[in-house]
């Protein structure tokens, strides 16, 4: 029995993901790859089950390539597919599989005509030799256009180890639609163990009151199968199981008891939420922010479509600009100091007269890591918002460092603005 039990469990096919490149161990480059692969097979309920980055060096490719691919399943590789002298990948996996290189005309072809102009451009005279280097194809191998760069990605078959590799280019807008485009069908015929996975995005709850909401909506039973995800933006929920219609009886369930901290309307997050919900009714937001310095403004106008709705924001990082371009009072900055709740209120009305929106915040805090004083800590945060004539001022205190003060500052100001607009 035990022996059959660790047979099967040899043959179960799994999935690993190769990063290739010395900036991802140096630190100089995130790898991002790594987090949007994951993501993007967490929708197929898939998870990694092994991870290895190294170096554009063969000897370590390849060392990596032996442990990726001594067992059945998929692994998805990113990096070094370009021109370069250190992009070794596409050499070094030939090698590996016993297979070798093979110049396309096609591809050549379809290199020259993108990168001709450029070349031309900078007077640089012909094309590099090694730009077309990337025209170099495996026979046999499946061809991953690149509709973004000039490398193409590929696709390998072992059928004697069970593997398929799915080897992308580095630059995570390049890789990533290629994946896109293909990973739904290399899930399937990898066999790789396939579960329905839903996605509840929540803003303005921290995790550990989410995952209590979940427990309790789940009642202890053993599928679906939660997990979580925090941010400062929120927390992530996933659901994960065979029973796709359990799967979605029990996402509603929750959904309906998340109530207001539920991102509704196909968001990706709070920042979204807003701009959806006020494009909904034709109304329209504007910000004079203090310590978030514009971050506020940036995540906003991250999204497409926001100039219907976002008129602008004053960054007033200065007591003085607080005073000349949002009329904040000498007086209420002398008495109550920058950071308090009457500052807060007259930078919204400095905001309201300048911008003249339905929808106003206004962000003025402490976000170290110094300035703190025992009564004013380090994480204060007076947030204003105000939603066609009403006006609400709260005080707030957030953990974490600098970076995390501002983004939960930005993200809270959101939240309190949707409690006013929906209430
Ligand atoms: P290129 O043709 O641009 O050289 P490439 O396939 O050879 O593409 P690399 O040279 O390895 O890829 O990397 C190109 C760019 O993509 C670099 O800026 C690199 O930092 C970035 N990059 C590579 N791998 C990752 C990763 N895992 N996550 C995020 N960025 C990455
Ligand atoms: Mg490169």
């Amino acid at each position: 029995m035990q022996n059959k039990n660790s047979r099967k469990m040899a043959n179960n096919p799994r999935t690993a993901v190769l990063s290739i490149g010395n900036e991802l161990l140096a630190g100089s480059t995130l790898n991002r790859n790594m987090s949007l692969i994951g993501q993007k097979l967490a929708e197929f309920g898939v998870e990694p089950e092994l991870q290895i980055s190294v170096p554009d060096t063969a000897s370590k490719l390849t060392e990596a390539l032996e442990i990726l691919c001594s067992k059945p399943g998929l692994v998805i590789s990113t990096g070094g597919l370009g021109p370069t002298s250190d992009d070794i990948t596409k050499k070094v996996i030939a090698t590996f599989f016993g297979l070798k290189l093979r110049r396309d005309k096609a591809t050549e072809e379809r290199i020259r005509r993108r990168v001709q102009s450029y070349w031309r451009n900078r007077g640089a005279g012909s094309i590099p030799a090694s730009v077309f280097n990337q025209a170099d194809l495996i026979p046999g191998a499946e061809t991953v256009p690149n509709e973004v760069g000039t490398a193409p990605g590929f696709i390998i078959r072992d059928r004697k180890r069970k593997v398929i590799v799915l080897v992308l280019p580095g630059p995570p807008s390049e890789a990533m639609p290629m994946l896109d485009r293909s990973i739904e069908d290399l899930v399937k015929e990898a066999g790789l163990p396939v579960q329905s996975c839903r996605r509840i995005l929540t803003s303005g709850l921290p995790e550990s009151l989410v995952e209590r909401i979940t427990e309790e909506i789940l009642d202890g039973a053993p599928s679906p199968l939660p997990a979580y995800c925090a941010s400062a933006d929120g927390t992530r929920i996933y659901l994960k199981s065979k029973d796709s219609k359990m799967i979605e009886a029990k996402a509603l369930a929750l959904e309906k008891k998340l109530g207001i901290n539920l991102i509704t309307r196909g968001a990706e997050n709070i920042f979204e939420e807003i701009i959806l919900i006020l494009k909904e009714r034709g109304q329209t937001l504007s910000a004079a922010e203090s310590c978030t310095g514009g971050l506020l403004a940036k995540r906003i106008t991250d999204i497409p479509g926001s100039s219907e709705v976002f008129k602008g924001a004053i960054v007033s990082y200065d007591n003085n600009i607080k005073e000349k371009i949002l009329g904040v009072n000498r007086k209420t900055i002398q008495k109550h100091g920058a950071v308090s709740a009457e500052c807060a209120e007259e930078m919204l009305n400095g905001a309201k007269k300048l911008f003249n929106t339905n929808a106003l915040v206004s962000i003025t805090g402490i976000a170290g890591p110094g300035g703190g004083t025992k009564t004013k800590p380090v994480g204060l945060v007076f947030i204003g918002t105000s939603y066609r004539g009403k006006c609400e001022i709260r005080r707030h205190v957030f953990g974490g460092a600098r970076g995390q003060v501002r983004e939960r500052a930005a993200a809270t100001a959101m939240n309190q603005l949707k409690q006013m607009i929906l209430f």
